[in-house]
C-alpha cells in the first residue's frame, strides 16, 4: 500500500518517513514545498516538490501513485509569524488542506492522519489536557490548526472520509542514527536553542520569564520524542486501515518540566555550562501545558518508548554535535 507524506521534509515528517522506510510495508511518497522542508531530510521514497495548493501538480501525484492513506504534515508553524503574518497561515495552513482534502476526495482516498497541535487548546483550564476540554486558542497557528481539524469533520460527514487528528505537546529529539534531526530556520524551540548554547553558536539561553505560577517559576512543557510521534503515526494509519473511527489524540509523555529544568539537563547530557539569563515572557504562552495521552494508549496501542528527558536530549545533542550546522546550505 501507498502512504502519501505532505510536508515529508519537515521536522516530524522526516522522522515519520523514515520510521515508514524502516518498517517497509509501505511505498512511501513525499509531498513538499521545500519551503521550510529540508531535501536532505527525506531518506527514501518518492519526493514531489510541490504545494498543496497547486491544483494541478497535486492531482498528479494522486493519479501516478496508488494512494490509500494520507499523512499531513504540510503546514507553517511558527506561533510568533502566525501573530504578524496570519493570512500566510490562513492560506497555507487552512486553504492549503481544503485543497488536499478535494484532491482526496477525487481521488477517491479516504484516510487521513493530521499534524495537530497542544496550542489548539489555549490556556488550558486543568492539566493533564484531556482532548475533550476546552479548545481556545491564543494564537494563529493553534487557530488553524483547529480549523483544519474541525474541517476534516465534516468531510468525514460528507464524504466518509475519517481522520485522525494527532495533537502533539513539545516535540524534541531526533533519530537515533543521527542522520535527519531538528532545523527550523529560524529556530525559535527551547531544545535545539539551548544545544546551540552548549556547541558555542549562542552566548546565552533567553529565559522567558520566571514569574510563572510554577515551582520555580518558569513554564512547564510536556517534552515528547520525536520519534514516538512517528511511531503513532504509523498506528494510527494502521488504525484507518482497520475500519477505526476518526478522532482526535493528544500525545505527550504525561509529566512537565520547566524551562529551568530543560536547561538543567541539558547541562547534564552536554557537559557544558549553558550560560541562562531571564529575559521578559513571550506572549502566547501558558504556564503549563501537560497532556494526559490515555486516550492514544488504548485505542491506537501507543506507548512512548523514549519517555526521559535525558533520552529526548541526548538524542538531539548527537544530532547537533555532529550537524552543527543543521541540513547546512543545501
Ligand atoms: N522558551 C524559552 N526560551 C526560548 C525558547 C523557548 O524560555 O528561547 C520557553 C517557552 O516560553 C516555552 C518553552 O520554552 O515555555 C518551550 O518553548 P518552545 O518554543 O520550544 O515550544 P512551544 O511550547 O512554544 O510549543
Amino acid at each position: 500500500m501507498t502512504v502519501l507524506v505532505t510536508g515529508g521534509a519537515g521536522y516530524i515528517g522526516s522522522h515519520t518517513v523514515a520510521e515508514l522506510l524502516a518498517r517497509g510495508d509501505d511505498t512511501v511518497v513525499i509531498v513538499d514545498s521545500l519551503q521550510t522542508g529540508h531535501k536532505k531530510a527525506v531518506l527514501g521514497g518518492k519526493l514531489y516538490e510541490c504545494d498543496l495548493r497547486d491544483t494541478e501538480a497535486m492531482r498528479r501525484v494522486f493519479r501516478e501513485n496508488d494512494i490509500d492513506a494520507v499523512v499531513h504534515f504540510a503546514a507553517n508553524s511558527l506561533v510568533g509569524e502566525s501573530m504578524t503574518d496570519p493570512a500566510k497561515y490562513y492560506d497555507n495552513n487552512v486553504y492549503g488542506t481544503l485543497c488536499l482534502l478535494e484532491r482526496m476526495n477525487e481521488a477517491g482516498v479516504k484516510r487521513i492522519v493530521f499534524s495537530s497541535t497542544a496550542a489548539t487548546y489555549g490556556d488550558p483550564e486543568r492539566v493533564p489536557i484531556t482532548e475533550g476540554d476546552r479548545t481556545d486558542p491564543l494564537n494563529t497557528y493553534g487557530e488553524t490548526k483547529l480549523a483544519m481539524e474541525r474541517m476534516m469533520r465534516w468531510f468525514d460527514v460528507a464524504h466518509g472520509i475519517k481522520y485522525v487528528s494527532l495533537r502533539y505537546f513539545n516535540a524534541a529529539g531526533a533519530h537515533e542514527k543521527g542522520l535527519i534531526g531538528e532545523d527550523h530556520r529560524p529556530e525559535t524551540h527551547l531544545v535545539p536553542l539551548v544545544l546551540q548554547v552548549a556547541l558555542g553558536q549562542r552566548e546565552f539561553i533567553g529565559i522567558y520569564g520566571d514569574d510563572y505560577p510554577t515551582h520555580d517559576g518558569t513554564c512547564i512543557r510536556d517534552y515528547i520524542h520525536v520519534m514516538d510521534l512517528a511511531d503513532a503515526h504509523v498506528l494510527a494509519v494502521e488504525k484507518l486501515r482497520s475500519g477505526g473511527e476518526s478522532g482526535v489524540f493528544n500525545l505527550g509523555n504525561g509529566r512537565g518540566f520547566t524551562v529551568r529544568e530543560v536547561v538543567e539537563t541539558a547541562r547534564k547530557v552536554t557537559g557544558h555550562d549553558i550560560p541562562a539569563r531571564v529575559v521578559p515572557r513571550r506572549a502566547g504562552d501558558p504556564a503549563a501545558l501537560v497532556a494526559s495521552s490515555e486516550r492514544a494508549k488504548a485505542e491506537l496501542g501507543w506507548q512512548p518508548k523514549r519517555a526521559s528527558l535525558e533520552a529526548i536530549i541526548e538524542s538531539a545533542w548527537k544530532w547537533h554535535q555532529a550537524n552543527p550546522r543543521g541540513y547546512g546550505d543545501e
